[in-house]
């Protein structure tokens, strides 16, 4: 459906094909966008990042691909080029996901991740309020940081009101920890951007929607270690337990895995986006929590669920021991901590998008290990049977 023809909005008007700069376009999240958009919009994608591996099947001209025409990579760090402003200036709208998020930086890498989250996303805020264009800006939901429940003695009845837990964009507080828990570097930083980014439409008019994405996860996410990516890395959770599946290892739970999250689904996540992206009229201004609030789980529920699923789709035994505890320190080293409990209020999309998610934890992690089965098993099975380099 790439024709512009027929296609309308929430309030029935006419959609006008548009020309999008897409920084971090080659991440997880922006390679899913991007095939959204040449599958199904008419739109036109100027694609930025410093990778392009996650959305190599979308740029090959051999393929001839009826979209070869509308998708176009430059391969640039926003740290420092020239090109961005112009970019910028030829766009209709600029989404905006380049960031260093995963954990395993924020308290070993500060200075990168509050750089990357707030200085690096500076001239992007500043070219699209100056040149007049619309900005769809990628935060996060740890900007909540820590629910109020949490400061709750553990047997207080009050724990389980919503009041205390709800994490509500235009009514919770953002609290974090001390500045020696480094954790905080990147929900802070982020939390600094999205202020800029308000008062700019405060002060100056600039159209934004602002996202705060509550653990999306699907296929093509971060990388898996010694395969594609370094050996000692360490990516966000879904890849560390799909790792461990792959090798036949125990997953690793932190701190007994006792934090609880809501995972989405990419695909319904991408959903939402596409929304924003063709209903400027009801997302600008706002501010968007996007989850998942049915598939909450503790991490360990997690980790038992993908070991389940995992021997149902690669037909491998479970092992006896599947998981086992680590403390956040050895994991992670000094300056973690941890978001207790993530639960997304839904009225404002409901209220302006009618968005609502689909797809349960279980059927998404299916099609989520069928894909890290199909994609990595070989790769892992003769990394294994190699000796190491020395
Ligand atoms: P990702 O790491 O897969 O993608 C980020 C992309 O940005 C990468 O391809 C990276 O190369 C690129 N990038 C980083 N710095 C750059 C620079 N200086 N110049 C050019 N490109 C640069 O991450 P993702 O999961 O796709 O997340 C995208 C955005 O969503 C981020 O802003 C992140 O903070 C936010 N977010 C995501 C989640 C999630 O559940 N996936 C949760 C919370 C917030
Ligand atoms: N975690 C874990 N084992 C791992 C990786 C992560 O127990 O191998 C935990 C981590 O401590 C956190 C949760 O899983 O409580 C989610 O971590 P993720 O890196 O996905 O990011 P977050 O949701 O904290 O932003």
């Amino acid at each position: 459906m790439a024709s512009a023809a027929g296609r309308v909005d929430l309030d029935g008007k006419p959609i006008k094909p548009m020309t999008i700069c897409m920084i971090g376009a080659g991440g997880f999240i922006g390679s899913h966008l991007c095939e959204k958009l040449m599958a199904e919009t008419p739109h036109k994608v100027l694609a930025l990042d410093v990778y392009n591996d996650k959305i190599k099947h979308l740029l090959e001209p051999s393929d001839g691909h009826p979209w070869s025409d509308r998708i176009q990579f430059h391969r640039l760090n926003i740290k420092h080029d020239s090109r961005l402003e112009g970019l910028i200036k030829t766009s209709d709208l600029t989404i905006n996901l380049a960031a260093i998020c995963t954990p395993a930086d924020y308290n070993t890498r500060p200075l990168d991740t509050i750089y990357s989250n707030f200085i690096d996303a500076l001239p992007v805020v500043k070219y699209c309020s100056e040149n007049n264009k619309r900005l769809i800006h990628f935060s996060t939901c740890e900007v909540y940081g820590k629910t109020i429940g949490s400061f709750l003695p553990k047997d207080s009845p009050l724990r389980q009101d919503p009041a205390y837990y709800l994490l509500k964009e235009d009514d919770s507080p953002c609290i974090f920890g001390s500045i020696e828990k480094q954790r905080w570097s990147y929900a802070c930083a982020k939390q600094l951007i999205e202020r800029l980014i308000y008062a700019e439409g405060a002060e100056n008019g600039l159209e934004f929607t602002i996202v705060r994405p509550f653990n999306w996860i699907g296929p093509r996410m971060d990388f898996i270690p010694g395969i594609d990516g370094p050996s000692e890395g360490v990516p966000r959770v879904l890849a560390c337990f799909s790792n461990n599946l792959l090798r036949r290892e125990p997953l690793k739970l932190v701190d007994g895995g006792e934090s609880q999250r809501t995972f989405v689904y990419i695909k319904d996540a991408i959903d939402a986006v596409m929304l924003m992206i063709e209903n400027p009229a009801r997302a600008n201004g706002h501010i968007f929590n996007v989850g998942n609030p049915n598939n909450e789980v503790t991490v360990r529920q997690l980790g038992e669920m993908m070991t389940e699923v995992y021997a149902k789709v690669s037909g491998e035994p479970k092992l006896e021991q599947p998981t086992i505890d680590v403390s956040s320190k050895e994991f992670y080293g000094v300056g973690y901590d941890d978001s207790d409990k993530r639960i997304p209020d839904m009225t404002i999309i409901n209220r302006q998008l009618g968005w609502n998610p689909k797809t349960s934890l279980w059927d998404l992690l299916e099609s989520t290990l069928t894909y890290q089965h199909r994609t990595y098993a070989e790769a892992i099975k003769k990394a294994i049977s190699q000796p190491a380099s020395t």
